[in-house]
């Protein structure tokens, strides 16, 4: 069984209102556990042509440059500069491996086993987190998958045989489902359907139970209403996953998303509108999952709307600040 949060109803009736997954971490581990971000120079078959080319729309073009990409400096290299970031601003000493860049599953099981192995050696790496796309995965990769959620890789009993007492490491996939609506998905060049997403889910508890599952939900694609996008979060939430990352819709220089919205081929939200959103989202949310994101990229140089001249941590307190108006938090309106 997946190991969940416990919170009570007195937990999310006091700020931030969610649960955030801090919040898992310190249960698991007991102290906070900071996900270091990895480039492990994979590709997409959005865009090497398999499924299809030119990414997703909102896919962040200037990434795409073999010369810009991190992947080649290796993983350990990787986790070593990020740890060493998280220990002298937070003090931190637990980390996990977050395989983000591109698709993480896309490529040969030995790849994988291979990447997953060499960062869970790593004495203070104590977890995975691996996204990907709902059509990139499999029951032998969620097989593999599973041996390291339940604590029995080799890697794992290894680390245990020297003395480290460690519980079993946090291991999640991550799904980008973005949206439920089949002509949004194929309007922002997604290249797979919503019934793929459901399919991954499917696999993935049967296959890896042990593992969280963690989907991706971007509100306000081009062509998407409220009650779209309110159709999309109660059926993320339908699917029962054990986290979610909820964030706006924005636009980087480069992509094809850029140049739509330049020709003012389709608006983003204000600030008011996506807080909006993320407390409806919120209320919307089983009491039982853990929410990661609730806004995505807003300083980032590469982005050009929507500038909102604010903070996550502001967006942050806006959406907590408008739970606590509505008198409302995770879970008050899930069904
Ligand atoms: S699936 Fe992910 S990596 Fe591939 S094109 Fe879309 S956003 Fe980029």
């Amino acid at each position: 069984m997946t190991m969940q949060v416990q919170t009570s109803n007195h937990e999310l009736a006091q700020p931030p209102y969610y649960k955030p997954f801090s919040r898992l971490m310190k249960q698991w581990f007991g102290r906070p556990a900071y996900k270091i971000t990895l480039d492990a120079g994979f590709t997409c078959p959005n865009i090497d042509g398999t499924k299809a080319t030119g990414g997703c729309t909102f896919c962040d073009n200037v990434s795409f440059s073999p010369a810009l990409r991190t992947g080649d400096s290796g993983i350990a290299a990787q986790l070593a500069k990020g740890q060493g970031f998280y220990r002298d601003k937070y003090g931190a000493d637990l980390f996990l491996a977050y395989f983000q860049t591109f698709t993480n599953t896309y490529a040969p099981l030995d790849k994988l086993k291979r990447l997953w192995d060499e960062s869970l050696a790593q004495p203070a790496i104590v977890g995975l987190s691996v996204g990907t796309r709902p059509d990139c995965i499999d029951a032998q990769k969620l097989q593999l998958l599973q041996t390291y959620a339940n604590g029995s890789a080799q890697v794992w009993q290894q680390r245990r045989q020297a003395g480290q007492a460690l519980p079993r490491p946090y291991v999640c996939i991550e799904y980008g489902m973005q949206t439920m609506h089949d002509q949004t998905a194929e309007r922002v060049n997604r290249a797979h359907t919503h019934a793929e997403t459901i399919e991954a889910v499917r696999l993935t508890r049967q296959h890896a139970p042990d593992a969280h599952l963690c989907l991706h939900l971007i509100a306000g694609l081009p062509g998407e209403t409220t009650e779209m996008i309110h159709q999309s979060i109660d059926e993320c939430a339908r699917l029962r996953p054990d986290s979610i990352k909820f964030h706006h819709c924005y636009v980087y220089e480069n992509t094809v998303m850029a140049g739509q919205y330049r020709a003012g081929e389709f608006t983003l939200h204000t600030l008011d509108q996506h807080v909006a959103l993320a407390a409806d989202c919120i209320e919307r949310m089983p009491e039982s999952l853990c929410i990661e994101r609730l806004v995505g990229e807003l300083t980032d140089p590469g982005v050009i709307a929507p500038l909102w001249g604010k903070s996550k941590m502001q967006v942050y307190a806006a959406i907590s600040a408008e739970l606590r108006r509505r008198g409302t938090h995770q879970g008050s309106h899930a069904r």
